[in-house]
């Protein structure tokens, strides 16, 4: 028999068959290395564990004992109480759920249980377990279970529940662990206070105490940080090299023209941004570079600084945006503030006849446009550039990785700028935009209306619709914003077109448009159109289509349902008010008193960054927006929200040692080049181009 290894298949393990194997592929254990490091999501304390007879009132107690009676009880106001009744050497004690009677389905005479909940007086002295956990079966020694330890509980699915993964773990643990090999030298270890790897692990699955299992824990987390960042640094080692780009010369001609003819002053974070642009593209390296801030921060004019920069240079720029209302948008704003410099903007959209793409096209090939603006036309195969120096792409993240790659390849080299309106926390960023530089835009233009944000209950319709009937006669306009959780969800659907059907009626003085992502792109496009031209007062509109336009003329913005929004989500529609100097609303109504405290502490930050963070607490790291399109792997040990220092300290680390070996070919390094080659898919394509 060969020898047991972390890369074997799990079913070398005794006690794994081929049922149990393929249970414990549903959790990605294929491996024994695997199992290994399938470690517990959370641990029950039962090392202080009262004895049944001493759990007093009003405390707070971890008890365990076998289960000798079960039963549902109504109580005097209709609730169902599911009761179970413990017995250890110490006496008997009553545990009671209110609310819970499907758990008789689950606790069962005979079971060994551990409970952990405030003790209180109801008829007598009872348990109100907030957790509960099954320690044995009938009839089942408690082996696993050993009260007086902490348990560990583990992420279990169908057919083998967290009780069998656990007792498979401690058979196997030691085996396991005596085939660990830590990656990191004594040094590094020492450098970054890291435990070393099998004590990091052991303590995980046996820990003595509840707070030992955060060491290991961090351990395993700045391990996983350390692969990114390692898998990261190269991506951008492998860019440098790959970038002999252009070296753009400050000749402070159009730039300067730009700035003595702008109808305002630059914001200081406008003014970071362009210097840090400006040092990126006079270098010899090529830029890639994200500039991110929220709605209305004025990252349109610092890209146009940017596009100038080229221009000088005898170079074109192009800025590529998703919609065509958007590139219009862009072309009406670039023309505006290019007319004192007597440049005007090629505009190319997907819209335009055939005849006048191929003029425009023409144009474009002959490199007399310095500035073009447009939308996924311009990575048609027939467009070409006679000289690409910068590649702008707005709302990035609308773009797919192969268009974003078309426009830029639409040039040799070109720098490239990448906008995004949906903020994120530095350590997210740093995680999914690794190889990315990063420009933050947090200052908002002044003197324009604030907007304030309110929440409301349902009770307050009528006194809202008051207000917006006000707000239109007074010649602004407004947004409804009815959620649509999935387009196919036809009730959703409805509810909207009922809205605006009944909104119709209601204001029958004005006019009310609607707007949902089902709607052909031309008809959806004529109604934002008519709304931006102020031929429809109320815009109602579903939350799958981005309201993505700037009408400065709009001054609030009613969301229903608001429980139904993520903050991200939330902050993104209110963004589209608040956009001319009139003060602007946004009124979130929502009945969902659970929701109410999130709610209002939106309502008190207009910061995007600040609710990126909130909205990353709330969904929690389990659910990163988009790390695995990333081509990351999802974190399942750091946590982004309190990792940071460690995502620090991993990333300069990574660096260092890209830097001084960027293939990671020496000998100590080979397994780390190992490990990352098999577990991240863009980790093999950056390390075997070598
Ligand atoms: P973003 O693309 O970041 O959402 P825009 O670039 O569209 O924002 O700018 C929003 C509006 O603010 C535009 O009308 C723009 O002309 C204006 N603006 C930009 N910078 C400033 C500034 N420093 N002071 C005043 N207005 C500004
Ligand atoms: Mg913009």
């Amino acid at each position: 028999m060969t020898p047991l290894n972390l890369t074997s298949p799990v079913k070398f393990l005794k006690g794994v068959g081929p049922k149990r194997a393929e249970a414990l592929q549903r959790l990605g254990i294929r491996t024994a290395g695997d199992l290994l490091y399938h470690v517990p999501h959370r641990y029950l304390d039962a090392t202080t564990v009262t004895p049944l007879a001493r759990a007093a009132i009003g405390q707070e107690v971890t008890c365990v004992g076998r289960v000798v009676s079960t039963g549902v009880l109504p109580t005097r106001r209709g609730l169902r109480v599911f009761r179970a009744v413990l017995k250890d050497d110490s006496g008997l004690l009553e545990c009671a759920w209110p609310g819970r009677p499907f758990l008789e389905r689950q606790i069962k005479k005979g079971q060994l249980l551990l409970v952990t909940g405030p003790v209180r007086y109801y008829h007598g002295k009872q348990i109100v377990p907030h957790e509960f956990i099954v320690l044995a079966e009938p009839g089942e020694g408690e082996g696993t279970g050993d009260p007086g330890l902490v348990l560990p509980v583990y992420p279990a699915t169908e057919g083998l529940t967290h009780r069998q993964i656990r007792a498979l773990v401690q058979q196997h643990l030691d085996e396991l662990l005596a085939l660990v090999v830590d990656p990191h030298p004594p040094a590094f270890r020492a450098t970054h206070n890291l435990i070393e790897l099998r004590p990091a692990l052991e303590v995980l699955h046996r820990p003595k105490q509840v707070e030992d299992a955060e060491r290991g824990r961090r351990r395993l987390a700045f391990d996983e940080l350390f692969d990114q960042q390692l898998v990261q640094a190269r991506a951008r080692h492998l860019a440098k090299r790959a970038r002999a780009g252009i070296t753009f010369q400050m000749k402070r001609e159009l730039t300067t023209r730009l700035k003595e003819h702008l109808p305002f002053e630059l914001t200081a974070d406008q003014r970071h941004a362009v210097r840090e642009i400006t040092d990126d593209m006079t270098a010899p390296l090529r830029m890639h570079r994200l500039l991110m801030g929220d709605v209305g921060t004025g990252k349109t004019v610092v890209a146009l600084f940017a596009m100038l920069l080229a221009a000088e240079n005898d170079f074109q720029a192009a800025i590529m945006a998703p919609t065509e209302l958007l590139a219009e948008q862009h072309g009406a704003t670039l023309t505006r503030l290019l007319e004192p410099l007597a440049i005007r903007p090629e505009l190319l959209l997907g819209r335009m006849s055939a005849t006048e793409k191929a003029a425009v096209r023409e144009r474009i090939a002959s490199g007399a446009p310095r500035i073009v603006v447009g939308t996924h036309a311009l990575i048609q195969e027939s467009v070409t550039f006679r000289r690409l120096g910068l590649a702008v792409i707005d709302e990035q993240h609308r773009f797919g990785v192969e268009q974003r790659a078309a426009l830029v390849e639409k040039g040799d080299a070109p720098d490239v700028l990448l906008l995004t309106a949906t903020p994120i926390p530095r350590s997210l960023a740093l995680t999914l935009y690794g190889d990315l530089d990063v420009t933050q835009i947090r200052e908002r233009p002044p003197g324009r209306g604030a907007v304030k944000t309110a929440l409301r209950t349902d009770a307050a319709r009528a006194k809202i619709y008051e207000f917006i009937r006000s707000e239109c006669a007074a010649g602004r306009q407004a947004y409804v914003i009815y959620p649509v959780i999935d387009e196919s969800e036809r009730a959703d659907l409805k509810a909207a077109t009922t809205m605006a059907e009944k909104l119709a009626k209601t204001f029958a003085e004005f006019r009310v448009g609607l707007v949902h992502g089902r709607l052909k792109a031309d008809e959806r496009d004529r109604a934002m159109r008519d709304f931006r031209d102020n031929a429809v007062n109320i815009l109602v509109a579903t939350s799958v289509i981005e309201v993505g336009i700037d009408v400065a003329n709009a001054t609030v913005m009613l969301i229903e349902h608001a429980e139904r929004f993520g903050l991200a989500q939330l902050h993104q529609l209110r963004g589209r008010v608040g956009r001319g100097a009139a003060a602007s609303h946004c009124i979130l109504l929502s009945d969902s008193p659970e929701a109410a405290p999130r709610l209002q502490a939106f309502c008190e930050t207009t910061d995007g960054f600040k609710i990126a963070e909130l909205d990353l607490h709330e969904r929690g790291m389990g659910e990163l927006a988009g790390a695995r399109q990333s081509g990351g792997v999802p974190l399942r040990y750091a946590n982004l929200e309190t990792d940071l220092p460690l995502l620090d300290a991993a990333r300069t680390a990574a660096a260092a040692i890209i830097a001084q070996d960027p293939a990671l070919e020496k000998r100590e390094h080979l397994v780390y080049r190992e490990r990352i080659v098999t577990r991240y898919e863009r980790g093999f394509e950056l390390f075997r181009v070598g």
